[in-house]
């Protein structure tokens, strides 16, 4: 196995985001779009509305016909167009996306209205193309409603199917594999023996790639064996559009997953400096990225945050990639490490317009507890002694959208 220099962070993000490009777009059914990032311009083919139509209950008149009462000489329905003719002093009931009949210019509300004996009296006038939504109000033909890039939300979607589009043009959900790695790891329908412990990784991967948009498939787990590791990682190359491993990528004896990769494809880095997480290591393999993530269940869901989420957005079409970085206060001395940048698991609460910071306790890595509950990261720089109460540091907002490109507007500057 090959010697890996410890690359930074932000180094290790430049390379995962380099090799894991938009994937090629398809043409997606309406009804699956949401949530999917547009990859065409959309023009309306149609005016919308279509035709002049009531916007209200009432009565369709003449403006400019002083008459009153007028005689009621039909209904029009909408859905349907009537043979009607709206002359000086009569009217037509009309409701509402009603198309408004012949000789008509404007509708006046029933509200301001009386029936008696078919005559309809009016509570003044009204003006011409009142509550009437002439053709194209909304969307004239031609119009760019859309563009590529767009996050396709409720709003998109029923845009699009009220221009009659039932399939679009947008990036698929990348398909995840996810494959737990150890001989101790037994899936939850076991109960593990002395030495043996239940597989939460791939639940929690399988979770959070859920959250990012993406379609996790489960690989299952995987003994330490090269030629059974191989298997899996080959099945998820051949199913999905990503591969994310936890376990076995650190210097054990039976850590095969680097050499596997090795053989396979190309990894671009086999440690990072960041705590928890250093053995984080990425390859590609057919132009596939394979996140080979480390055994512990905190330092594998950090390094999901930080370096598969943002690749996964990418691979979607997102073109925001990052999570928020905001400046915090710490609310009580934390310690940090000597050695390595810390992403320390908090809770952040908003007080006086400020985020307050406070620590989830110990930040082992194999304690998911510290994970419960975090909504923010603290990056942490390499310190020895602790950052004290009341000082400010960088949080990444767990729980907030991606707001920022790639680079970073903080990292350019
Ligand atoms: P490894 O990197 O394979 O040496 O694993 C590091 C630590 O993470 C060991 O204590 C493993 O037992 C633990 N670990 C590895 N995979 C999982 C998993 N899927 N679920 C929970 N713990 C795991
Ligand atoms: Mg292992």
């Amino acid at each position: 196995m090959r010697d890996y220099d410890i690359i930074e962070v932000d180094a290790a993000l430049d390379i995962v985001l380099q090799h894991a490009l938009p994937l090629t777009p398809r043409s997606v059914a309406l009804s699956e779009a949401l949530d999917l990032v547009l990859a065409q311009d959309v023009f309306a083919q149609e005016d919308l509305p279509p035709f002049p139509c009531s916007s209200k209950d009432g009565f369709a008149v003449i403006a400019a016909d002083t008459s009153n009462p007028r005689r009621l000489v039909g209904e029009q329905m909408a859905g349907y167009i009537a043979d009607l003719h709206v002359t000086p002093g009569t009217c037509v009931r009309i409701t509402t996306g009603a198309p408004l009949p012949p000789g008509a210019d404007a509708v006046i509300m029933v509200e301001y209205t009386q029936e008696a004996q078919g005559l309809i009296t009016m509570q003044g006038q009204v003006r011409a193309g009142a509550d009437v939504r002439p053709i194209g109000q909304d969307i004239t033909r031609g119009q760019r409603v859309l563009e590529a890039a767009r996050n396709l939300g409720p709003q998109e979607v029923g845009l699009l199917a009220s221009l009659g589009y039932s399939t679009v043009m947008a990036y698929p959900r990348p398909r995840v594999a996810v494959l737990s790695t150890g001989d101790e790891i037994v899936d939850l329908d076991a109960q593990p023996r002395p030495g043996q412990i239940r597989d939460s990784n791939r639940y929690a991967l399988m979770a959070a790639v859920r959250r990012a948009g993406a379609e996790p498939v489960s690989l299952g787990i995987g003994s330490d064996r090269q030629d059974e590791l191989t298997d899996k990682i080959e099945e998820g190359l051949t199913t999905c559009d990503a591969v994310i491993t936890s376990g076995g990528v650190s210097m054990g004896e039976l850590d095969l997953i680097k050499p596997i990769l090795e053989g396979r494809g190309q990894v671009h880095f086999g440690r990072v400096n960041l705590k928890p997480g250093k053995p984080l290591t990425f390859a590609t393999v057919d132009n596939k990225p394979v996140f080979a993530l480390p055994g512990f269940p905190v330092s594998s869901l950090v390094s999901f945050e930080v370096f598969v989420r943002p690749a996964l957005r990418r691979m979607s079409g997102q073109t925001l990639i990052l999570r928020p970085h905001v400046p915090v206060t710490l609310a009580e001395s934390i310690q940090g490490d000597a050695w390595r940048p810390e992403f320390h698991r908090v809770s952040l609460t908003r007080e006086n317009g400020t985020y307050m910071a406070r620590s989830t306790g110990m930040q082992s890595s194999a304690r998911l507890l510290s994970m419960v509950g975090a909504n923010g990261l603290l990056v942490l720089p390499t310190q020895a002694t602790p950052f004290q109460a009341g000082s400010t540091v960088t949080a990444i907002l767990l729980e907030q959208p991606e707001t920022e490109p790639y680079p970073p507007h903080w990292r350019q500057a």
